[in-house]
């Protein structure tokens, strides 16, 4: 564990009287690529929206020793957490390259009003290259492939340059290259992030996890290393199913 950790302790959500996520503590950090999976309905997304402040929780969940729980959604984006969802959000009719100058300016604008919308600071550029988009910088968004277009949201979290990549279901509907490619590269920027994807997609998961931690009825029901967790009699009988 780092300073740089992202630290969830006994988290909690009810919507309504209802237990969606009832006590879940895991933690991630820079170097390892971490899987939180589940059955539909287990509380994944939950977890993940009440980490970026989409819906009230009770509990922990600290960032460099910074308590997220209770702040606003803007300011936990500023302390650095990013996230994707399961359908891209970019701007179809912009080119990869402006969309990528709006999320950094974005950014910019909220650091510091001065030093907006420059893209002086080589991130971009690196951003473009680290995700294998820089052949594609003037296409518009719209044409690109299923894949690319994940890769152009992981592009502007880099340039945000958000500390962890909070990432929902990123290869649904990807092809096996494309799902190796966006393995590689999440591997890549797990050297420095926090990496946490939310997976239905096994293979994907024992191909590229580090750590895994398995959520049932909103509730931690195995976590550890992939084949330990593969082991785990529990988790073969609710999930795994092998
Ligand atoms: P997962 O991402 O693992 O599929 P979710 O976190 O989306 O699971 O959902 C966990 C549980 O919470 C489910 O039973 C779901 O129906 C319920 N739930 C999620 N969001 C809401 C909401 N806004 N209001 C009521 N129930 C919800």
């Amino acid at each position: 564990m780092t300073d740089a950790s992202l630290v969830v302790t006994d988290l909690h959500v009810e919507f309504s009287g209802f237990v969606a996520v009832g006590g879940v503590s895991f933690d991630a950090h820079p170097g390892e690529v971490r899987f939180l999976i589940g059955p539909n309905g287990a509380g994944k997304t939950t977890c993940i929206d009440a980490i970026t402040g989409l819906t009230r929780a009770t509990g922990s969940a600290r960032l460099g020793g910074k308590e997220l729980l209770g702040r606003p959604v803007h300011k936990i984006v500023r302390l650095g957490v990013g996230r994707t969802f399961q359908t891209a959000s970019v701007f179809d009719e912009l080119t990869v390259l402006q969309n990528l100058d709006i999320a950094a300016g974005r950014h910019r604008r909220s650091a510091s009003l001065l030093r907006a919308r420059r893209g002086t600071d080589g991130s971009i550029e690196q951003a473009l290259e680290e995700t294998g988009l820089a052949g594609e910088f003037a296409t518009p968004s719209g044409i690109l492939s299923h894949g690319q277009k994940q890769w152009l949201e992981i592009a502007m979290l880099l340039v945000q340059d958000a500390k962890v990549l909070l990432l929902d279901e990123p290869v649904a509907g990807m092809s096996q290259d494309e799902r190796t490619a966006t393995g590689e590269l999440l591997q890549r920027i797990a050297a420095k992030r926090i990496v946490l994807v939310v997976e239905h997609d096994m293979d994907f998961m024992r191909r590229f996890a580090t750590r895994v931690t398995v959520l049932h009825q909103g509730r931690v029901l195995s976590q550890g290393a992939v084949a330990e967790v593969q082991a785990d009699p529990k988790v073969q009988e609710v999930y795994l199913g092998t």
